[in-house]
């Protein structure tokens, strides 16, 4: 089934790209960088509502976070300043991992919140940092944790709502982030987010997300308490090696088994934590 597009609108504001979508009674689509969009398959869909002159593409460090404008494209987030000093660097890793740089030229960071593809992985970094989604409709504005939103039925909600912003809180510690895929610019088979504060030569507070597993990015909270605490270093390393490959979570799916995934998520988180660790101990000096 092919997308039967009609009309394309070019909003001039939030108000008018929501009298549209409202008028359309779920026939009508937001449309961003289109990445997605142009993959859909959805029959009914009549009218495209392009939000790209909303004045919504801009990064803004503020008190040490960053407040990301939902059509901003993800070069765009690489080439700005703030965004590559947020988080000592933490964002500009995650985001040069997405695919390949003409796709980062279209992706929208807001097109990657309303997508929440489970394998990717903005999600697993966003939740990672506790990001919160900003986003308009009929009723006015909301805001929420990227985690509270994506364990509701954020499609739903999303379809009559145009999200404006995303925000990244400031951290003390420092956040690294790890990616096991077939090759550079491929889909992840497991990622993770770790951030780590460290205080007296202990994990002073703990972040911990795993995601394409093959479910999206979550918090592994009780990685975390075990983390809290503890030295950093090669002995705790192992405990996590050990303990992951015995509790974590995980499936299959046609990337990979849930046994590769069990046995690759501990040396994976292992190896991650251990740069957070230094990257936080570094942050300190
Ligand atoms: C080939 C390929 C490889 C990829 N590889 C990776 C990868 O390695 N890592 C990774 O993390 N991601 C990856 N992605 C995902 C990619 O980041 C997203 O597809 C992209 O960010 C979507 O953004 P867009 O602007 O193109 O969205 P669009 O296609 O324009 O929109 C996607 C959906 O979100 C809705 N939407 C968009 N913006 C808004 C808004 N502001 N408010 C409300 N609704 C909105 C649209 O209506 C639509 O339903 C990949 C995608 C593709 C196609």
């Amino acid at each position: 089934m092919r997308l039967k597009i009609k009309r394309f609108h070019y909003a001039r504001d939030v108000e008018e790209a929501l009298s549209l979508l409202s008028a359309y009674r779920g026939r009508g689509a937001i449309l961003a960088g289109g990445l997605d969009l142009a993959r859909s398959f959805n029959p009914k869909l009549e009218g495209l509502i392009d939000i790209s002159g909303l004045g919504l593409s801009y990064v803004h460090e503020q008190d040490g976070g960053l407040r990301i404008g939902a059509t901003t494209t993800l070069t765009e987030v690489l080439e700005s300043r703030a965004a590559r000093e947020y988080l000592g660097g933490f964002l500009a890793e995650v985001v040069g991992q997405v695919a390949n740089p003409p796709l980062r030229n279209q992706a929208t960071f807001g097109g990657a919140v309303a997508s929440a593809h489970p394998w990717a992985d903005l999600p697993t970094a966003l939740v990672a940092v506790g990001a919160e989604v900003r986003w308009v409709d009929q009723e006015g504005e909301h805001r929420a944790r990227v985690e509270e939103l994506w364990q509701g039925e954020f499609r739903r909600l999303l379809s009559s709502a145009v999200i404006t912003e995303i925000f990244l809180p400031p951290w003390e510690g420092a956040f690294a982030f790890g990616k096991l895929s077939r090759n550079v610019g491929d889909i992840a088979l497991l990622n993770c987010a770790c951030g780590l504060g460290i205080e007296d030569g202990k994990v002073a507070w703990a972040r911990v997300a795993l995601g394409a597993t093959p479910r999206r990015g979550r918090r592994l909270l009780w990685l975390e308490d075990l983390l809290t605490g503890e030295a950093p270093g090669e002995e705790l390393w192992q405990v996590v090696r050990e303990q992951v490959e015995a509790n974590v979570e995980v499936g299959a799916d046609r990337r990979a088994s849930a046994a590769w995934r069990r046995a690759a998520a501990g040396p994976l988180l292992a190896r991650t934590l251990a740069r957070a660790a230094e990257k936080a101990t570094a942050r300190q000096r």
